[in-house]
């Protein structure tokens, strides 16, 4: 049974209205659609990648779907303008968390990966920042112990894609200060979006729900119980889903979806134990949207075949 403190002191931590800088760390599927709805809310992002260029990668990519939301009528092109003009791109983790109010990180899914991220964190950005993990599986608590300061500490868990979809789950620890909390709640409506505060526990309400899904639908392709499209079509028509659990896996990425299949395993039993077709799938560099092919081809321009 997780116990959770609510006694904590706060720490300093901006008002709502004072958060005006961003660091994203990593800019990947998620970090690049973070940074496009925290500078489309008005705030100044710095973007920083680890791969040298992948920031500016990412940048093109925000360019390109909020080029879509203007051809849509959803973003006015003076907001598209002025959204990009305030991100800035980052090769180096230093200049990136300099001055900032927050910090959201969005790296692979690995614990010591992003333990070591926050560990750095903590000496390069100002003490007043709220610190965020997207993690959609780990132990907030566990990455916390890497946190200097783990008062201010929490997870913003966004969805795929970030620009459209509506949720976000905050995450408190153990050790989260209420005020942190309420933090994040404020910045993840500022961004234009509902959230929900959850409990650290694995897979938090989301990722062990959708999960369980994912990897059903996964054992009836290997099962030959019908095409992944037949499979997709069941829950969109038949349970009003908006879109089946093979296409969500293909934008997720069948990578992420097996180390969160990995962890949730270790922790909550044989409920999420990869199926053999994802791991091979995964093996020969099938994993989704990101490389054209998963359980669908995909297209350059992002559309499926
Ligand atoms: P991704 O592989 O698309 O992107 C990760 C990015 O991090 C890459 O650009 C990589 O170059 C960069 N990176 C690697 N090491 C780094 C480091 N040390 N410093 C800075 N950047 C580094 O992964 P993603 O799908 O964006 O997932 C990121 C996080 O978001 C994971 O924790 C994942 O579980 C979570 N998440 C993913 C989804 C999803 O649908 N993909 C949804 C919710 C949450």
């Amino acid at each position: 049974m997780i116990e959770y403190v609510h006694a904590v002191t706060s720490p300093t931590l901006s008002a709502i209205e004072e958060l005006h800088t961003i660091a994203v760390i990593g800019a990947g599927t998620m970090g690049h659609g973070i940074a496009h709805v925290a500078a489309l809310s008005g705030a100044t992002v710095h973007l920083y990648d680890a791969l040298r260029g992948g920031a500016r990668v990412g940048i093109g990519k925000i360019a390109k779907n909020l080029d879509k939301g203007v051809e849509l009528g959803k973003v006015r092109q003076d907001e598209r303008d002025a959204a990009l003009a305030r991100i800035a791109a980052f090769d180096e983790l230093g200049p990136a968390c300099a001055h900032v109010d927050c910090v959201i990180e969005a790296v692979p899914e690995q614990l010591e990966l992003k333990r070591e991220i926050f560990t750095d964190v903590c000496k390069l950005a100002p003490a007043h920042a709220l610190l965020a993990s997207n993690t959609s599986s780990l132990s907030i608590g566990q990455i916390a112990t890497a946190v200097r300061d783990p008062r201010r500490f929490v997870g913003m868990h966004f969805f795929n894609p970030v620009h459209v979809m509506k949720l976000v789950e905050v995450v408190r620890h153990a050790g989260s200060a209420p005020a942190a909390v309420a933090l994040a709640v404020a910045l993840a409506e500022r961004l234009g979006k509902t959230p929900i505060v959850v409990a650290d526990s694995p897979g938090f309400a989301s990722s062990r729900l959708g999960l369980v899904l994912g990897l059903e639908a996964i054992r009836m392709v290997e099962q030959n119980v019908a095409s992944a499209l037949d499979i997709d079509t069941a829950m969109t028509l038949g349970y009003g889903h908006p879109m089946g659990p093979l296409e969500l896996t293909d934008l997720v990425g069948l990578d992420v979806r097996l180390g969160v299949a990995e962890h949730l395993t270790t922790v909550l039993g044989s409920a999420f134990t990869p199926p053999k077709l994802l791991r091979d799938k995964v093996a020969d560099g099938k994993l989704g949207k990101k490389t054209g092919e998963g359980f669908y081809q995909w297209s350059s321009d992002g559309k499926k075949r």
